[in-house]
């Protein structure tokens, strides 16, 4: 192994805290040097979590795909005119949480386009219809570009719009909408989504009203390693501030079916040692961070498992009726059934947890 590389991964494993340069060189690795870095991240994860597998038993409602933006990284959203617009009314969003009920989901988790007529209450509606349907499910819900597309389009703070959701019955935000929190980038890849200070500061009121919210990273486009040591340093310096972040999920791109990547903007997505250095260097990284998911929807299973031995402890969930995913593109994203996690964990000694959305075991 490199001398540096090797003195470096000891010196983490002793307790220092990796600097952004420190985290560059890790995300540089190209050679089999990757084992050794998956390795430490891996003993790094033993030390912060134990040996638990966890997951959680959840179910999409995406109310819409109609959306007044266009990331260029979006295979799901359509506008106005295009084949396959779809719109959940009350009656089909209430079907579907009591089906998640039925399904003895815990968490119900809802994002979707940003349709041209909500407003903010349009969101509430959608909490109370679902919470109502579901009562006693975690609701997992939106997002800070939801948040600010609400909040815009009701003449509200966006801090109003929080306390207004969390009285809907919202449990945690997502912290989607992230993609890479570096304006640059964000200006190739989402023109029009909020700009980092914005998802910063809509994610610190969440947490200061109570609400948690996961961290995100959409990596494996157009970004460089800079851009993903930049973005991993923001999510580190807020869980700092607030310990608001419940876990970050990685989320690798899935190029088919996405316009930056049909217009050659964007690689086809990262690669297996991409993968597996964005799951070590996390863990090595955000020391602040507990939990680290391997998404099995973007990577698939298999690259999830190598996730789990490279400083991933959370599978991420169940996922009845995904279709963002698949919207770009991906396939077998529809439900995963926790018998597989727990063949998958077992065959690494590893104990399959289920646990619920803020990480209590149940
Ligand atoms: S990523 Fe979200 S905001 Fe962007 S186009 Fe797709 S649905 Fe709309």
């Amino acid at each position: 192994m490199d001398a540096n590389l090797k003195r470096l991964l000891s010196d983490v494993k002793a307790g220092h805290r990796l600097t952004g340069d420190e985290a560059l060189h890790l995300f540089q690795v190209h050679t089999r040097d990757v084992w050794d870095v998956a390795r430490a991240a891996d003993e790094m994860r033993e030390r912060a979590v134990g040996d638990a597998v966890t997951y959680v038993r959840n179910q999409n409602i995406n109310v819409t795909n109609l959306c007044v933006n266009a990331c260029g990284f979006c295979g799901f959203s359509k506008k106005p005119g295009d084949d396959g617009i779809y719109f959940y009314d009350r009656e089909a969003i209430q079907k579907k949480a009591a089906l998640a009920r039925s399904r003895k989901v815990s968490e119900i988790c809802t994002v979707s386009g940003l349709h041209p007529s909500f407003t903010a209450q349009s969101y509430i509606d959608v909490y109370r219809w679902i919470c109502e349907a579901a009562p006693g499910i975690h609701l997992h819900a939106s997002n800070p570009m939801e948040v600010a597309y609400a909040a815009k389009k009701s003449g509200l703070s966006t801090k109003e719009v929080l306390r207004m959701m969390k009285a809907a019955g919202l449990g945690s935000m997502c912290g989607t909408a992230a993609e890479i929190l570096v304006d640059s980038v964000r200006e190739k890849i989402c023109p029009q989504k909020i700009p980092t200070a914005e998802w910063m500061r809509i994610i610190r009121e969440a947490h200061s009203l109570g609400i948690p919210t996961t961290a995100t990273i959409m990596y494996g486009h157009c970004e460089t390693d800079v851009d993903r040591v930049q973005h991993l340093g923001i999510l580190r310096a807020v869980q700092d501030e607030t310990q608001g972040f419940t876990e970050f999920v990685p989320l690798s791109f899935i190029h088919m079916n996405t316009p930056i990547y049909q217009k050659g903007l964007a690689r086809a997505g990262a690669t297996g040692r991409e993968d597996l250095l964005m799951v070590a260097v996390a863990r090595l990284y955000l020391d602040n961070f507990k939990n680290i998911q391997v998404s099995w929807v973007k990577e698939g299973i298999k690259m999830a498992q190598l996730g789990l031995l490279a400083g991933a402890n959370d599978l991420g969930g169940t996922m009845f009726e995904e279709s963002i995913s698949k919207g770009a593109g991906a396939t077998n994203t529809d439900y995963l059934d926790p018998k597989e996690m727990q063949r998958v964990a077992e065959d690494i000694g590893r104990t399959l947890v289920r646990r619920t959305t803020l990480y209590e075991r149940c």
